[in-house]
C-alpha cells in the first residue's frame, strides 16, 4: 500500500466578503501564514489559499477565497461565489458604515450562491478599542436575526482568527457529512 495515498476527504470553498479595508486579506494572511500587513499590500491578487484543518480525525481542505479589491467597485463577480459552501462576512468594528453594509453583502451571497451557504459574521479590528463604533451586542443581535454565526476578531493581534475559520469549517462539516 501507499501510505501517502490518503485521499482528501473534503474540500470546502469559503469566500471572504465585506467592504473594502475591513481586513479580509489580513484575516486570511493571519490564518494561513501568521502574517500581518500594516498597509494594504496584502491584497495581492492571490485568488485563494488552501489550509488543512482536522475535524473528527478527518482532514479537511479549506479553500479560502479573497477578493483582489473588486469590492471597492461593487464588482465581485459570480465566479467568485460559484461553488462556495461557506462565507465570512466581515465588517470593521471601528467603521459603522461597514456594519450597515453587511445586509448588502448577505443579499449578494443569496443572489450568487445556489446552496445555503454557511455564514459567519465577523467584526474585525477589536484591537481598536478606543474607536469602536459597533458594539458586540449589535453584531451578535444582527447575526441572530439573520441566522449567522458570530465572532469578533483582530487580524492584528490574532485574537479569534483561527477560531473564526475553524468554526465555519466545523459547521460546514456538520451539515455536509
Ligand atoms: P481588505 O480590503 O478587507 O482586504 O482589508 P485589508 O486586509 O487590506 O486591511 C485594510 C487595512 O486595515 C490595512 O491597513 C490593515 O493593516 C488594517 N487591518 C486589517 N485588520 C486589522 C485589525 O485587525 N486591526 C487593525 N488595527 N488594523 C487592521
Ligand atoms: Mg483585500
Amino acid at each position: 500500500y501507499v501510505e501517502e495515498d490518503h485521499i482528501q476527504d473534503y474540500l470546502f470553498k469559503i469566500v471572504l466578503v465585506g467592504d473594502s479595508a475591513v481586513g479580509k486579506s489580513n484575516l486570511l494572511a493571519r490564518f494561513a501564514r501568521d502574517e500581518f500587513y500594516s498597509n494594504s499590500k496584502s491584497t495581492i491578487g492571490v485568488e485563494f489559499q488552501t489550509q488543512k484543518i482536522v475535524i473528527d480525525g478527518k482532514e479537511i481542505k479549506a479553500q479560502i477565497w479573497d477578493t483582489a479589491g473588486q469590492e471597492r467597485f461593487r464588482a465581485v463577480t459570480s465566479a467568485y461565489y460559484r461553488g462556495a459552501v461557506g462565507a465570512l462576512v466581515v465588517y470593521d468594528i471601528s467603521r459603522r458604515r461597514t456594519f450597515e453594509n453587511v445586509t448588502r453583502w448577505l443579499s449578494e451571497l443569496n443572489t450568487h450562491c445556489d446552496m445555503n451557504v454557511v455564514t459567519i459574521l465577523v467584526g474585525n479590528k477589536t484591537d481598536l478599542k478606543d474607536s469602536r463604533e459597533v458594539s458586540m451586542e449589535e453584531g451578535k443581535s444582527l447575526a441572530e436575526s439573520e441566522g449567522l454565526f458570530f465572532m469578533e476578531t483582530s487580524a492584528l493581534d490574532a485574537s479569534n482568527v483561527a477560531a473564526a475559520f475553524q468554526t465555519i469549517v466545523k459547521e460546514i462539516y456538520e451539515i455536509l457529512r
